[in-house]
């Protein structure tokens, strides 16, 4: 690891990829909303993508798991309420498919 003074940039970027899960430019009028794949599953469907250490965005943990992410596999933490910064698609997956 090289030794630096610069402050260290919190990466989240999709371990398969490469999609940066919470894009921001960090500057005035950023325009981030509805892009964000910040969430949290359950560690049992987490581990069962195999992961451990790292970000996947919503579309490859669907294709490590080989099925659609439900409501169910979201954990009650804050961080999955919904926002507007999140994607479309990781809004739909939080969403009950019928009432
Ligand atoms: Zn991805
Ligand atoms: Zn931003």
């Amino acid at each position: 690891m090289p030794r630096s003074t610069r402050s260290i940039e919190m990466k989240t970027l999709c371990l398969d990829c490469g999609m940066d899960t919470t894009p921001c430019t960090q500057s005035r009028g950023c325009r981030h909303t509805g892009r964000w794949e910040m969430y949290m599953v359950y560690h049992r469907v987490w581990q069962a993508a195999g992961m451990g250490k790292g970000f996947l965005c919503i579309g490859c943990l669907e294709r490590r798991l080989g099925r659609r992410v439900v409501p169910e596999d979201f954990t009650k933490a804050p961080i999955n309420r919904h926002a507007s910064w999140e994607t479309e698609r990781l809004a739909s997956r939080k969403r009950p498919a019928s009432p």
